[in-house]
């Protein structure tokens, strides 16, 4: 499924296999996971996408060929591939092991094809190796939806009571994480989603009101997930002192001005940008021990359309996930 304009929907195309460097493997793709930053590319609040391009950054397979360098990996191997692509090994951010901020940094279905296709192609060493005692289409969503809430979570210090602002692919797989190891969650819906406000507490929230509610307790971090500026200020609010603020995702609408008291009393305001190698491997370690199950919904292929629009609406409880 082929993005050929901003703007426009995906439309369906016969394309050659992908060119493979010595240094990438070819995926047959079973399954890739739709993400909101999917959207916003579509949509083009991202600047600059290749096109025309095949959108996709959770992309899961086997290895089907393997270049002449590659030394990691074997065919039939299951594998998956994230947005981190390539890194350029030598700005001042790739020197400090802070890869995620690379200067040149390529982002799969975004820089380079994805996994909305039969067969994508992968630099191998920015690939992980899957656990087995998963579907694919419950390791799909983990490839950025559950690295990017592992990534965000790390940065809280791993405080006892947690906000997430927003509750759609990420937040539910990370509320998984957090309660086995006994962080007490709040969650935070549009106001009146009573439907989405069960789904949390269906994953053992401690509370999930709409973000007009205050949270019976004060808390020590606030993750948010929806693309909303305004929800800054809101959950500065909610929070302790010496508390902080993380934005997980890649595009927000403006943060409206709001008063320093607010943010008084060493309180923080940061994101999260993209992830590194060793969130994966650290995550992807962390699965064997810690089960997640994705609430998944899945498509064909061919109606990739469909399940963009259906994270457009927020319409769609879990994770959606296209299905080769
Ligand atoms: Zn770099
Ligand atoms: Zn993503």
């Amino acid at each position: 499924m082929v993005l050929n304009a901003v703007g426009k929907p995906l439309e369906m195309a016969e394309v050659d296999l992908p060119k493979m460097g010595p240094n990438d493997v070819l995926i047959k793709t079973i399954a890739c996971g739709v993400c909101r930053t999917d959207l916003h590319i579509v949509d083009g609040e991202l600047p600059s996408p290749k096109l025309p391009l095949i959108l996709g950054h959770q992309v899961v397979g086997k290895i089907e060929a393997v270049g002449e360098n590659v030394r990691r990996f074997q065919p039939s191997d299951l594998v998956g591939a994230s947005w981190l692509g390539n890194t350029c090994h030598c700005c001042e951010y790739c020197l400090e092991d802070k890869e995620n901020l690379c200067d040149g940094a390529v982002f799969t279905g975004y820089h380079k094809n994805g996994g909305y296709a039969e067969y994508c192609a992968a630099h191998e060493d920015y690939i992980f190796a899957l656990p087995k005692n998963y579907r694919a289409e419950e390791l799909a969503p983990m490839l950025c939806a559950g690295l990017i809430g592992y990534r965000a979570y790390r940065l809280t210090q791993k405080p006892k009571k947690i906000g997430l602002y927003g509750f759609g692919s990420s937040a539910h797989l990370l509320i998984q994480l957090a309660t086995a190891h006994k962080h007490d969650i709040y969650v935070f819906t549009r106001p009146n989603d009573t439907k989405t406000q069960e789904f949390a507490l269906s994953l053992q929230a401690k509370w999930a009101g709409g973000s007009d509610q205050s949270p019976p307790v004060l808390l020590d971090a606030a993750i948010l997930f929806a693309p909303d500026g305004s929800l800054y200020p809101k959950a500065l609010k909610d929070l302790k002192k010496g508390g902080i603020v993380i934005s997980a995702g890649i595009h927000m609408s403006d943060i409206p001005s709001f008063p320093y008291q607010l943010l008084w009393e060493e309180r923080v305001m940061t994101s999260v940008a993209n992830l590194t190698r060793k969130d994966g491997e650290e995550f992807f370690s962390l699965l064997k021990t810690t089960p997640i199950r994705p609430k998944t919904h899945t498509y064909p292929l061919k109606d990739a359309n469909i399940a963009l629009q259906a994270i457009r609406t927020g319409a769609l409880e879990g994770s959606a996930v296209l299905l080769l």
